[in-house]
């Protein structure tokens, strides 16, 4: 396994998951030139989704693949949507794409399209973007101008259609990504509009993380017989990793970090902020206790992050703190406690953030503060992973904080729904591109990206999460 993993590492891109599914790309019958940026861009196997996905995908049906970022979904509609458009070529109609790709968030669509232009770089097609945030000008010349491949926002998908800038009656597929995203974030009623728009003759490829009940109904509406395709989600080593939270009030949180950091032994502590902000302040906060931290997050240069990584690598730092989005690229053995400063507001995080420590068979301790307003972030995330996080006091007390990197105690559920143990699989890496989202404070959103505020329906939405048939697991980590 190791000797594969050497050999899937690629440009910074670690590919980890059953051998199984070893088909090469070739074998999926794709177009020569989508192969031809597939070897330049050294993908030398298709990941489980992928294999899974594709040869349905080709054969017209439409899919349910269960599977989050990470695990190589994007490739898995966008190759044979454009091994589809280049094997049936057509001038592209002004105002009339023929392939549409729903994504709840700006950066993913970003990622999208991207990953679009990459793997059909040898080929015509065109794709294009729509999203909220920046002037629609030029989204609008685009569409007129004929593109084959939009992929967009909801929202600003429908402005552009109410502005009579964009037809939905030529669309031949429909890739709805991030689905149980998109409706935690409140854009159900956008998204049954625009399907209503859509010609009923259409492949739709439906992807989400997560199955629950209401994901479902929306599938059931929006499919036509699909084939449905499931990888494991973010699978963690969850019941080798002490947790525990801790109930502290937000000013109270830097002190509380100082004695966790001073009282314990720790090798390399890895520090989560939810804001590339909160993150150099907690830098800052712990220079003044007299403790050594680097920060590492979007605003450092690419030299200043590889310098905190070397620095927490080989022992100079013992404590790191970053965001979650700068965590994806951390890729360090041996942390041994993983400290939530601030909880995160997307319960997946949690688990990928933890999933940093109890690597290569070690223990890992991880810690959550969690203050007045993060409750119900806390109660997302017990929901999600299916257990009660034990709760230890506040900042001081050594007996306490000891109680806090304890070991498990007897009685403690062994794994959540999350866990790979607890479906008898190994622990792949996680990490995705989608944490680019998640580390995003909520007024840098676009309006159509803005999170519901109604916490009641994510709740529910996540009832229950990781139902899905799992066919085999693969993580990619970007
Ligand atoms: P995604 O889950 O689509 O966000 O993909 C995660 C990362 O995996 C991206 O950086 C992709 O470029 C990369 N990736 C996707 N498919 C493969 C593959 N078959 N081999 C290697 N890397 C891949």
């Amino acid at each position: 396994m190791r000797s594969r993993r050497r050999a899937f590492r690629s440009r910074g891109r670690i590919v980890a998951w059953k051998e199984q599914n070893l088909n090469s790309f070739s074998d999926l019958g794709l177009a020569a030139p989508i192969l031809r940026a597939l070897s330049e861009e050294r993908y030398e196997q298709p990941t489980p989704i992928q294999s899974q996905t594709v040869p349905y995908a080709l054969a017209h049906r439409d899919v349910i693949g269960i599977a989050q970022t990470g695990t190589g979904k994007t490739a898995a509609f966008a190759l044979p949507i454009l091994h589809r458009l280049a094997n049936q070529p057509r001038t592209p109609e002004r105002k009339s794409p023929r392939v549409l790709v729903l994504s709840p968030t700006r950066e993913l669509s970003s990622q999208i399209l991207d990953s679009f232009r990459t793997y059909g770089r040898h080929l015509k097609t065109s794709v294009t973007l729509a999203i909220g945030g920046v002037p629609m000008g030029r989204q609008v010349r685009a569409l007129i101008g004929g593109v084959d491949i939009l992929v967009a926002t909801p929202g600003r998908l429908l402005d552009l259609v109410q502005g009579n800038a964009l037809r939905l009656d030529r669309i031949e597929i429909l890739v709805l990504d991030e689905a149980d995203r998109m409706l935690d974030m409140g854009f159900i009623r956008d998204i049954r509009k625009i399907v209503a728009k859509l010609p009923k003759q259409r492949q739709t490829l439906f992807f989400s993380a997560t199955m629950a009940p209401e994901v479902e109904a929306l599938a059931r509406d929006m499919l036509n017989d699909p084939a449905r395709v499931a990888v494991t989600p973010a699978a963690t080593t969850a019941e080798r990793i002490a947790q525990r939270v801790m109930h502290v009030e937000r000013a109270g949180k830097p002190t509380l970090l100082a004695e966790i950091l001073r009282g314990e032994p720790i090798d390399r502590a890895l520090v989560f902020t939810r804001t590339k902000h909160g993150a150099d302040k907690v830098v800052r906060q712990l220079g003044k206790s007299g403790l050594a931290a680097e920060a590492i997050h979007g605003n450092k240069s690419q030299n200043q992050r590889e310098r905190a990584l070397a620095a927490f690598r080989d022992g100079r730092v013992r404590t790191l703190v970053a965001t979650d989005i700068a965590a994806r690229g951390i890729d360090v053995e041996g942390v041994t406690h993983v400290i939530n400063y601030d909880l995160p507001n997307i319960p997946e995080s949690y688990v990928h953030r933890i999933g940093r420590t109890a690597r290569a068979g070690a223990e890992g301790v991880a810690i959550s503060f969690c203050d007045a307003e993060e409750r119900a972030y806390l109660r997302a995330i017990e929901r999600l992973i299916g257990l009660a996080i034990p709760a230890t006091g506040g900042p001081a007390g050594g007996e306490r904080l000891a109680q806090a990197t304890a070991q498990r105690p007897k009685g403690q559920p062994r794994a959540g729904r999350h866990s790979a143990a607890a479906r008898g699989q190994n622990g792949a890496r996680s990490g995705g591109k989608h944490k680019a989202r998640q580390d995003r404070a909520p007024q840098d959103r676009a309006p159509q990206d803005r999170p519901s505020r109604d916490r009641a329906r994510q709740d529910r939405g996540r009832k229950n999460s990781y139902n899905g048939t799992i066919a085999s697991v693969g993580f990619l980590q970007s």
